[in-house]
């Protein structure tokens, strides 16, 4: 066998690393290549307002397509790469990257905020801050170009200490959204401590919103306490007209989903966002 017969050859060579234990391997040999030589790229969602269907946003997304394992999804990678440390190289690595697409699409005249998902594991470095601060000053790219998205659990502990980067965080100028916003088990005293911007409802609420009263109550409960604190609303994983008529009757601020767009490579995206801006047009 040679790694010269292509796909099949590859599947076949696959189907003989049948173990967990080979393809953690594996995984992690191509992992540490891949970040070395910068294999990942990121594809773009965009994020859209209610009110008037403007593209409000991007979200980030990496993409790894490695010449051995194949196309491996971030629910698959992100987690080995926090375990073993590699997701803070891995993390730069995605910052870099957005900072050279924001300025693509500068050249191309689009000034849209993108979202970078920041493991905890990153977060609670104790260099964090000065990482991030490093790579934007390297782009010479300011902080509002941006937002960061952070799950509940990484903002759980309300130690000093996490108050205190948030604070930083929001002086230089990101903004900061609470993502997948109902699976963590932590309590909410956080959204009265923190200076946050934004709120995205997960996905698994909005699955089932047309259908479980139960799952629209606690997205209408959100949504209000959200509005209270003044913080914005996205739902994410919308994926129906039907679900957008419920969340626009509770008044959700932003749409994320299929229902719009995958996320999409930069080249496609920016194709997306002309054709968007023609069709809208008349709406501003
Ligand atoms: P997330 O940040 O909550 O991202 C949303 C996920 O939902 C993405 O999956 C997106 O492709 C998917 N999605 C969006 N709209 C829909 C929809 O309408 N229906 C369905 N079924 N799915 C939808 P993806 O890209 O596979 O990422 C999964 C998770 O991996 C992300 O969840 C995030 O936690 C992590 N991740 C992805 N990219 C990065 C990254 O650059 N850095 C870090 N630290 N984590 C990342
Ligand atoms: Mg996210
Ligand atoms: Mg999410
Ligand atoms: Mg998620």
């Amino acid at each position: 066998y040679s790694k010269n017969n292509g796909v099949n050859g590859y599947s076949f060579y696959f189907d003989e690393l049948h173990t967990d234990a080979q393809r953690v391997l594996l995984l992690d040999t191509e992992l540490r290549k891949a970040i070395e030589s910068r294999e990942f790229e990121l594809y773009f969602q965009p994020k859209v307002t209610m009110e008037d269907e403007q593209i409000q946003g991007l979200e980030a997304l990496v993409r790894w397509r490695n010449d051995k394992l194949g196309f491996v999804s971030p629910g698959e990678f992100i987690p080995y790469a926090e375990e073993t440390g590699l997701i803070i190289p891995l993390s730069e690595a995605i910052i870099e990257k957005a900072c050279e697409a924001v300025i693509q699409m500068q050249q191309s005249g689009w000034k849209i905020p993108v979202a970078i998902n920041i493991s905890s594991i990153h977060f609670k470095q104790q260099n964090f801050l000065e990482s991030v601060q490093a790579i934007l000053e390297r782009y010479n790219m300011p902080a509002s170009n941006f937002e960061i998205e952070v799950t509940e659990r990484t903002v759980m502990n309300s130690a000093n200490e996490t108050v205190s980067k948030l604070v930083r965080l929001k002086q230089l100028g990101f903004k900061i959204s609470i993502d997948d916003f109902g699976t963590g088990y932590s309590s909410l005293s956080y959204l009265v401590r923190f200076p946050l911007d934004c709120l995205k409802i997960d996905r698994s609420f909005i699955q089932h919103i047309c259908s479980l009263a139960e799952k629209q109550a606690v997205v209408d409960a959100i949504i209000q306490m959200a509005h209270r604190l003044k913080m914005k609303v996205v739902a994410e994983g919308v994926e129906q007209a039907q679900q957008v008529d419920i969340l626009r009757k509770m008044k959700c601020d932003i749409i994320q989903g299929y229902y719009y767009s995958k996320p999409l490579p930069l080249n496609e995206l920016m194709e997306f966002m002309e054709y968007w801006e023609i069709e809208h047009q008349g709406r501003k």
